[in-house]
């Protein structure tokens, strides 16, 4: 344990559930699901802010090139999350987040792409692969990480599922695509939901609930949301994505919630929200070890 985690306080959700794992590594401290962990022949994480060299808004882990940031400190972090997770900084994969619902099924060509050479599509917020070796990422501060684990298949997918993505369904989207593309039984799936914003931190407004009403049954609603007397709703993305993630038939579980908000926790995880949009990117990983 440093003193970069001694200095921070974690503010779980729910004091009494389960928390993530918090891991130190060569400086850098990053997240984990214990569920997640346990699947023998992958590896996973999410980032903190900790760990890094980049300054300001963008302190520490900065994982991003398009937030103002100097690139050379950007390197180093990637280079320093690399070395703390084991992997290698060539066999990265880089989504190209535009809140669409497009999945990409990532093969052997994709290798580095965003990393060491260009990527050759865009607007691509899901990945999956059954290629060992490569290294899913996508990037967040405050919008909602999918992992998911086919252990029969050795499959994997990663989405981004913001609002936008949630009201579309991106994880059943990401859940059918792995069906078809490996075969995959949703029954036989592992699923997280990422640290991301909770409930009491985000307000949205009539138009955001509209796209709710019209994805979720009348059933479902009132888990979703609740609307308050200024007119503004309190949206429920990690429920929202729960229930999708049990409709494309993920059992309840198999799925691990996030207990951890990047808005309730500033100093220690980028939160859009919080920072008023003056911030750095954390990222999921998720790879099939070779
Ligand atoms: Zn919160």
């Amino acid at each position: 344990m440093n003193e970069n985690h001694l200095s921070i306080k974690i503010k779980w959700h729910d004091p009494a559930a389960e928390p993530m794992r918090v891991n130190e590594k060569a400086g850098v401290t990053y997240l984990t699901f214990p569920a997640l962990d346990a699947l023998k022949g992958f590896r996973h994480g999410f980032t903190t802010r900790l760990g890094g060299v980049s300054r300001g808004c963008c302190s520490t882990m900065n994982l991003s090139f398009t937030r103002g940031d100097e690139e050379a400190a950007v390197w180093e972090n990637y280079d320093r999350l690399c070395a703390a997770m084991d992997i290698s900084r060539e066999n990265l994969v880089t989504s190209h987040q535009t809140h669409t619902t497009n999945v990409r099924g990532v093969t052997e060509q994709d290798r580095g792409c965003g990393i060491t050479r260009p990527r050759p599509y865009e607007n691509v917020d899901g990945m999956v692969t059954n290629v060992p070796g490569l290294v899913l990422i996508t990037y967040y501060a405050d919008c909602v990480p999918l992992y998911f684990i086919d252990p029969e298949h050795r499959a994997i997918g990663l989405s981004h599922s913001g609002w936008r993505g949630t009201a579309s369904r991106m994880g059943e989207v990401t859940v059918k695509t792995m069906e078809r593309e490996f075969g995959t039984d949703p029954a036989r799936l592992y699923a997280a939901i990422g640290p991301s914003i909770c409930q009491d931190c985000y307000e949205v407004s009539e138009d955001v609930i509209q796209e709710f009403r019209k994805s979720f049954s009348r059933l479902q609603q009132p888990a979703l949301y609740y609307r308050k007397p200024n007119g503004k709703y309190q949206l429920n993305l990690w429920e929202a994505n729960r229930i999708i993630l049990t409709q494309s038939g993920v059992p309840e579980s198999h799925i691990s919630m996030p207990n951890l908000c990047t808005c309730c926790n500033p100093d220690f995880l980028f939160s859009h929200r919080a920072s008023g949009g003056k911030r750095g990117n954390l990222a999921a990983l998720l790879t099939i070890l070779k």
